[in-house]
């Protein structure tokens, strides 16, 4: 998959006036640590805005005195990633400056309140970010911003998953049954309910719950056995879940 970058200069942003420096050992990952609006999981809009606050409040930050926003980069949960300071720059988010110059700086744009969990995509942008950073010379490690300094950054979630080793995460089609895996649970569950089955149920039945057997309690599988009609609107509507799926 292809880095979806968000460029300083289509945010309008002139070129960092950060401190150079060649490499580092790898990336630290962080969070904003504040409220992050449940708005802008449906508007990107939302994404870019909340990355030029951040950099205005650190150029308006007196004591810290950044001379750009503080991250090499952002990571948002549509899965775009925002350019910060960029590659070979010093990040200033790190907790001092021997920190700093270890690690790059990587934001995922989530915080300690309203949207608190990473999407799949947001997972994916901040491995595009460092793998992006890798290429062009810095070390393998990812660690979280708590590494080394005391700070709650980058929270529970995404420090879980840095401590996985930050791995991308698997597709929902990997996670779920085959055909054989779904006929096979629900013939049991009609066995064990007594229920009888012909061939033609099973495709049915097997169709019908291509969402996962577990969504199906056992009165709706004795209802099934029973009642061909029933199994019949099911499979319709799972036939259209799947279609969509796959349109996606
Ligand atoms: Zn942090
Ligand atoms: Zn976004």
């Amino acid at each position: 998959m292809v880095m979806r970058l968000v460029t300083r200069a289509q945010l309008g942003w002139p070129v960092s006036s950060a401190p150079l420096q060649a490499t580092t050992k790898g990336v630290k990952v962080h969070y904003t640590g504040s409220a992050v609006s449940t708005a802008l999981l449906k508007d990107h809009s939302l994404c870019l805005a909340l990355w030029q606050d951040i950099r205005e409040a650190h150029l308006a930050n007196v004591q810290e005195n950044y001379s750009d926003v503080a991250y090499n980069y952002a990571a948002c949960v549509h899965g775009y990633v925002l350019e910060g300071r960029g590659i070979g720059r010093r990040t200033g988010a790190n907790g001092s400056q021997t920190l700093n110059k270890a690690h790059y700086a990587v934001l995922g744009l989530i915080g300690n309140s309203g949207v608190t969990e990473p999407t799949d995509e947001l997972l994916n942008a901040i491995r595009d970010a460092t793998e992006h950073l890798q290429t062009h010379g810095a070390g393998t490690e990812i660690k979280g911003h708590k590494d080394g300094h005391a700070t709650s950054c980058p929270g529970g979630p995404l420090y879980a998953w840095v401590q996985k080793g930050a791995p991308r995460p698997t597709t929902e089609e990997d996670d779920m049954p085959t055909t054989a895996e779904i006929a096979d649970a629900v013939a049991r569950k009609l066995i064990a309910g007594g229920g009888v089955l012909e061939n033609s149920d099973v495709d049915r039945i097997a169709k019908a719950v291509a969402a996962r057997p577990a969504t199906l309690t056992d009165a709706q599988v004795q209802a099934l056995a029973t009642n061909p009609t029933l199994a019949e609107a099911i499979a319709e509507k799972v036939a259209a879940k799947l279609a969509a799926r796959l349109a996606n």
